[in-house]
């Protein structure tokens, strides 16, 4: 990861959408330059791979800034909660809006962060708290695959909260998303992935290994929310059920580092959530030093992130996790890209890979992009050989 593994002067050569040839400018082949269609200058900037986003919240009615304002006047989350907000709020709006009028927010958003540098995201539904309001926000999130200029994949959060009404017999809610709704998701193709929110007051260990094993039965990949709130054993039921990946890890430790070691697990950490709460970033030096593949993602949801500039995110996990800017570059586009099972195909400028990449402002070094926090200095975003922006 603190390989940037930079090519001085180079040339890139792209051809049906991936990267055909790339190296020091005086040794590209002849016939390249000749048959050249398309050529771009970037003398002075830096072309890195495009960002992959492999966490993301994106389908959602309505932000919640007045609870920002509230929790800056020192309001707890308790009592915002308490108070109809929260959640609950994000999950009463999504119900009373339309398909249409989601898709139109979730586009609006999904072309930000493309401006900002993102070509490839994963959405995940979790505002539903019902399993219409989650076929809902699925279906809004595969319209939105199928019109997307970027790839994107579709997460299942089937576990956020437990409802009132299955406090005294979680077990059968546990059922109920086991047996008929993951069924149902797969049956109808909504979702590439199943997620369970693991922390203590939400699902247990247990309960997640459960819920990802259903998932997987029925051809459902797993993630997991784990230990951002706790030490709640989420990264080991991650590792049990062998997920994808295990997202957040503010609360990592001597074993769960242990239980991630050489397993498949990609540990990714949002550090714009810490930033936005003021609450402790996760041990990011720690793991990497532990010989750990860290992915970084945004986390973008109007509760605890509103935010998908993956610039910002990046800057953050330097200048707040310590992370070199190699090594957050490194996270933020090839390791997040194997969380999505995307690894061989994009991450990286690398030969026969798709060819989605980013061309910055002239810049005198690639540590620029963290450097200038709050700015993005992404000019051009290009997929599958494509200019988009
Ligand atoms: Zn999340």
């Amino acid at each position: 990861m603190q390989d940037a593994d930079l090519v001085e002067d180079a040339f890139l050569y792209c051809e049906g959408g991936r990267i055909a040839a790339f190296g020091p400018m005086h040794e590209m082949p002849p016939d390249l330059a000749a048959q050249a269609t398309e050529r771009v200058d970037c003398t002075g900037r830096v072309v890195l791979p495009g960002y992959v986003d492999s966490h993301t919240h994106l389908v959602f009615a309505a932000t919640r800034e007045a609870e920002y304002v509230q929790r800056l006047q020192g309001a707890t989350y308790e009592q915002i909660a308490a108070a109809g907000g929260g959640i609950l709020n994000s999950a009463r709006r999504t119900a009373a809006a339309t398909e249409n009028e989601l898709l139109a927010g979730a586009r609006q958003r999904l072309w930000e962060v493309i401006r900002l540098g993102t070509t490839a995201i994963e959405i995940k539904s979790g505002y539903g708290l019902s399993f219409d309001g989650e076929l809902k926000l699925l279906r809004v999130a595969q319209q939105l695959k199928a019109e997307s200029p970027i790839p994107v994949r579709v997460t299942y959060l089937a576990a956020h909260a437990l409802p009132m009404e299955y406090r005294e017999r979680r077990q059968d809610y546990i059922r109920l998303i086991c047996h008929e709704w993951i069924p149902a998701v797969a049956a109808e193709k909504l979702a590439d992935y199943v997620d369970v929110f693991c922390e203590h007051g939400f699902f247990t260990p247990d309960e997640t290994v459960e819920i990802l094993a259903a998932g997987a039965t029925h051809g459902l990949a797993g993630r997991v929310h784990a230990n951002e709130l706790a030490y709640s054993g989420g990264v080991q039921a991650a590792v049990r059920a062998g997920a994808c990946s295990a997202d957040h890890l503010e609360c990592v430790g001597p074993e769960e580092l242990r239980a991630l070691a050489g397993s498949a697990v990609v540990p990714t950490l949002l550090p714009g959530t810490a930033f936005f709460l003021g609450i402790a970033y996760a041990p990011a030096r720690m793991m990497i030093d532990a010989g750990l593949g860290i992915a970084l993602a945004s986390d973008y949801n109007p509760g605890t992130c509103p935010t998908g500039n993956m610039n910002l995110v990046v800057a953050t996990a330097c200048a707040q996790m310590k992370m070199l800017p190699a090594e957050a570059l490194c996270a933020a586009t090839l390791n997040a890209a194997h969380a999505l099972q995307w690894g061989s195909d994009m991450g990286s400028i690398a030969v026969g890979k798709v060819a989605n990449f980013l061309v910055t402002n002239p810049l005198s070094s690639y540590t620029c992009i963290p450097y200038h926090f709050g700015h993005s200095t992404v000019q051009q975003v290009w997929v599958g050989g494509k200019r988009l922006v």
